[in-house]
């Protein structure tokens, strides 16, 4: 048996685990990092055939805080940020099986036939309409309450369905999009919330966190070797199998199988950024019924397929891309268009596009076989995109546990969540169980905690 010690273990190396490493390393500390999978990134993983460079999971980001921004300022020798074309501020909602633009300003929202007459004149009113008392409401609930069912129907919905594949009526505003509640609670309304945040004095990171669609040039994949490169092989194992943690007198013990070796590290802190369902048999030395409320997080299965087109005729992709309203009852939830938000991800005059489908409302989709993907896939992507050309590339990827969904059963699992990390001293339970499932969120629970531990 091979002993090691260690200051920190960090579990899970996808993008909160590498970015932790990264800046724990940074401040001094000792961390070795432990991934199951024979490479790291996590969710995050770029590939290329012929000229198409395509993203197997998250294909954007939004570039939405300063911790985000000062990452890619570190890692600027080995990688670079790339913001979207400008085309990406359009963004398509299908709406009686045809694309139409979200309104981007106050003249395209009156024109819009997205929103129903009675549901423009409501907006006006936001400002004066009172704040909701209810902490559990759910999005739907809030939209409804202060901007209309239409609003709901064919730009919330829709917008819910691109981050969280989830379903608006479930999730709870306060914890699945703490932004837009804390604007109501705070300022009382979403439009004077805004208006005065946008005064506010901003430092000089905040103002470069500007919100704007982002990649790492050439893929994420390459923000993911940037991070290993920098946190060095020695301190990441990948391919570890059975880990299993301990407590001991001086802090933890974790034990697992690499490389036909049986290793046991000591450390003093252990951090997990694995999914909850993982927890249990990982953190062995908690009962088991201590996990029941974190274990019992709703995740979306989502499939992913990355099409590529070597020349593309159909209709035309100066977009972000479209995202499909529940109310539409399509097969798929949204398309893509990344060769119009990045360069080198087609090859000159093709297209990449990049389908979603599944979710929490179609879960049912998740159990299909490839060749039904495919068919289901094709058949949309004609009809809706206009095209009858046949793809040159066409992957499907699948996630069982994509995306974890903030609903009314967040409360508890924070609470449990801290209560461990108070009974164990040196637990930390991260991951996106809890502070956010995007990437600029998981940059900033990562800073957050290796600045807490520093
Ligand atoms: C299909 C898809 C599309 C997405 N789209 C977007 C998007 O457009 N924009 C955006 O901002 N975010 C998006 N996200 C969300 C975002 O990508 C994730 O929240 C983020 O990358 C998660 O990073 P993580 O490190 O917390 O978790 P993960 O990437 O899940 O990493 C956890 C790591 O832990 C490892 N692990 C698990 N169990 C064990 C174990 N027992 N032992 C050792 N290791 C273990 C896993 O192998 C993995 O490498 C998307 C996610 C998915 C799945």
């Amino acid at each position: 048996m091979k002993q090691i010690q260690s200051d920190i273990i960090i579990i899970g190396a996808g993008l909160t685990g590498l970015t932790l490493a990264y800046y724990l390393k940074k401040k001094g500390k000792s961390v070795t990092l432990l991934e199951k999978n024979h490479s790291a990134g996590g969710v995050i993983q770029t590939l290329k055939v012929g000229d198409f460079v395509y993203e197997c999971g998250p294909n954007t980001g939004v570039l939405g805080n300063p911790e985000l921004v000062q990452l890619f300022d570190d890692l600027q020798a080995d990688c670079k940020l790339v913001t979207a074309n400008p085309t990406a501020k359009r963004r398509f909602i299908l709406k009686n099986a045809k694309w139409q633009a979200l309104p981007s300003g106050p003249i395209s929202a009156i024109s819009t036939n997205l929103f129903t007459f009675s549901d423009k004149l409501r907006v006006f009113g936001e400002p004066f309409r009172k704040a909701g008392t209810n902490p559990y409401e759910s999005v739907a609930d809030l939209v409804k309450r202060r901007l209309g069912k239409s609003i709901l129907d064919y730009a919330v919905n829709p917008f819910v369905s691109g981050v969280y594949a989830g379903n608006p009526e479930k999730l709870i505003t306060k914890f699945a999009l703490p932004k837009l509640y804390n604007l109501e609670q705070t300022y009382g309304s979403f439009i004077r919330g805004t208006m005065k945040k946008a005064k506010e004095p901003k430092s000089e990171l905040e103002k470069r966190a500007t919100k704007e669609v982002f990649s790492a040039d050439g893929g994420l994949q390459n923000l993911i070797h940037a991070l290993t490169k920098s946190i060095s092989d020695r301190n990441i194992l990948l391919n570890t199998k059975d880990i299993k943690v301990s407590k001991s007198d001086s802090g933890f013990k974790t034990s697992f199988l690499h490389e036909n070796n049986f290793v046991e590290i000591s450390s003093a802190k252990v951090i997990t950024t694995i999914g909850a369902y993982a927890l249990p048999e990982v953190l062995d030395f908690i009962p088991k019924a201590e996990f029941e409320s974190i274990s019992n997080l709703e995740y979306a299965k989502i499939i992913q397929v990355s099409l590529g087109y070597k020349t593309w005729k159909g209709v035309e992709l100066q977009a972000f891309g479209g995202l499909i309203p529940a109310v539409e009852n399509r097969s798929i939830l949204g398309v893509l268009f990344p060769s119009s938000l990045f360069a080198g991800r087609a090859p000159q005059g093709g297209a990449l596009l990049s389908v979603f489908m599944g979710g929490v409302l179609n879960p049912q989709l998740f159990d299909m076989s490839d060749e039904e993907v495919k068919a289901l896939v094709l058949k949309e992507i004609a009809y809706l995109m206009q095209t009858s050309e046949t793809p040159d590339m066409l992957k499907i990827f699948r996630y069982k546990n994509a995306i974890p969904q903030y609903t009314i059963s967040s409360e508890t699992r924070f609470a449990k969540i801290s209560e461990l990390e108070q009974k164990y001293e040196g637990l930390i339970l991260a991951g996106n169980i809890r502070n956010g499932i995007g990437m600029a969120d998981r940059v900033k629970q990562a800073v957050e905690i290796a600045n807490s531990i520093a």
